[in-house]
């Protein structure tokens, strides 16, 4: 069977040969991509969205994968050893702060901040890649890859590679090796391999295609490590379990200091794995006001933004049913954010699903607003924030404002923003010629 090149290919090939698909459903998918494709009803999906749309080829490697995890998740053993690594690797539980400063500079409600920002390697990212490092451990397999954009999954995926002494390959766009050029060089200096891609736009979309491919390829002896609550079932529910550690933390804490719950709850969403990390314990509390902070980047055209949830139609992208931004041939548009970690077209199908539902109130943010939230939270509060959190920052005082004093806010704070201190002289360089 031939297996393409770029799983999100096939434009011309598809409109040549439609395959009989659900009406709503724009393919951009090659076609025989859509052999492996589930009904509506079966596991893995979030009303309409979600599932698995794999290659024939992935169909065997995913349901060992969800087989293994189904079992892995009652397993005592295993969830001992990832308690274990959480605590004492990644430095769990996170603390979850009152921003004293911040709450009284917006004057609304009271800040809180949930600070993934004070893991090991600065994200929440390696909530995920050390459980999904532990799944491929009790699997037998021996090596792991990932795919990156930022270099910020790259960066947990090589680093939990290296401590459990895997064969770590990352695959990243060549444009991204070149942007992003620490991470890259921390990802070597931990010893895996970068294989930088070429193909397309040569960023996240092609390097998560070229990681699928490569998986597809060595599947015997390989885990594919998904860094965002993306890709075909079961990964976005696996991704998702192994995040929900800090909305399950964040709801503990606040309950024991407060005697209640928040009035509401916020995170950025790029791929959605910290923000639906963060929802999933707060869901079921219908009195909790969940939102969602997306890349409104330059503006509204197609190719300026990130804002799948709300300018993304229906679509297929890297083996699932989702919200994309395409055009009207259903081809994907690049998308465009200041933070390379929100720069991705597609979402998971779990917010897809929370969006469509309206349980999830999803923003947008242009890349001005995040830059002057990431200076206004360094100044104010003394923390420097991720670009990608700079956005759940933004939405955050206007939901502070809105539901006015002696109300509850706690923040997502998915990472730190050393790896963005770069970008932002040059940015700031750039609005004052
Ligand atoms: C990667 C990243 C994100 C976006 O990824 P999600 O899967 O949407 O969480 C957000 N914040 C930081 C700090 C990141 O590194």
């Amino acid at each position: 069977m031939v297996i393409p090149t770029q799983f999100d290919a096939g434009g011309e090939f598809y409109r040549k040969n439609p395959p009989s698909a659900p009406k709503e459903a724009v393919f951009i998918f090659a076609y025989p991509l859509i052999l492996g494709h589930m009904g509506k009803n079966q596991p893995g999906y979030f009303g309409e969205f979600g599932g698995r749309y794999a290659p024939e080829i992935l169909t065997e490697a995913l349901e060992e994968l969800e087989s293994t995890y189904q079992k892995l998740k009652k397993s005592k053993k295993f969830k001992k050893e990832l308690e274990f690594y959480l605590q004492n690797y990644v430095g769990r539980p996170s603390p979850l702060s009152y921003a004293e400063r911040l709450t009284k500079h917006w004057g609304g409600a009271r800040i809180w901040l949930k600070r993934e920002d004070l893991n090991h390697t600065g994200a929440h990212k390696i909530n995920n890649a050390i459980g999904q490092a532990l799944i491929a451990k009790f699997m037998g397999k021996k090596r792991i890859i990932a795919e990156t954009g930022a270099g910020q999954h790259g960066l947990a995926t090589a680093t939990v590679g290296a401590m459990f002494g895997m064969e770590t390959v990352v695959y990243m766009g060549a444009v991204d090796v070149q942007r992003q050029n620490l991470n890259a060089k921390k990802i070597e200096m931990l010893g895996a391999k970068i294989l930088p891609v070429t193909a397309g736009e040569a960023t996240l979309k092609e390097a998560t295609s070229e990681a699928m491919r490569d998986w597809a390829l060595n599947v015997s002896t390989t885990h594919y490590i998904v860094g965002s609550a993306i890709g075909p079932h079961p990964f976005p529910t696996i991704v998702r379990d192994l995040q929900s550690v800090i909305g399950k933390e964040a709801r503990s804490q606040f309950k024991k200091q407060n005697h209640k719950l928040p009035h509401a709850i916020v995170a950025c969403v790029g791929g959605g794995s910290n923000a639906i990390g963060m929802f999933h314990a707060f869901l079921k509390d219908k009195h909790v006001a969940i939102y969602g902070a997306e890349a409104g980047g330059l503006g509204p055209k197609p190719g300026e933004h990130s804002a799948t949830l709300t300018y993304g139609k229906t679509g297929f992208l890297h083996g699932t049913k989702t919200l994309i931004i395409q055009d009207e041939a259903g081809q994907i548009v690049p998308a465009h954010s200041v933070s390379a970690g929100l720069d991705y077209p597609g979402v998971g199908p779990e917010h897809a699903f929370l969006a469509k539902s309206k349980r999830v109130d999803y923003r947008m943010v242009t890349d001005e607003q995040a830059l002057d939230s990431f200076l206004e939270v360094t100044r104010v509060e003394g923390i420097i924030p991720a670009l990608e959190t700079a956005h759940a920052f933004h939405v955050a005082r206007d939901i502070a404002k809105e539901l006015g004093k002696k109300k509850d806010l706690i923040i997502c704070l998915s990472g730190r923003g050393d790896k963005d201190v770069t970008e932002v002289l040059r940015l700031l360089g750039e609005k004052n010629k």
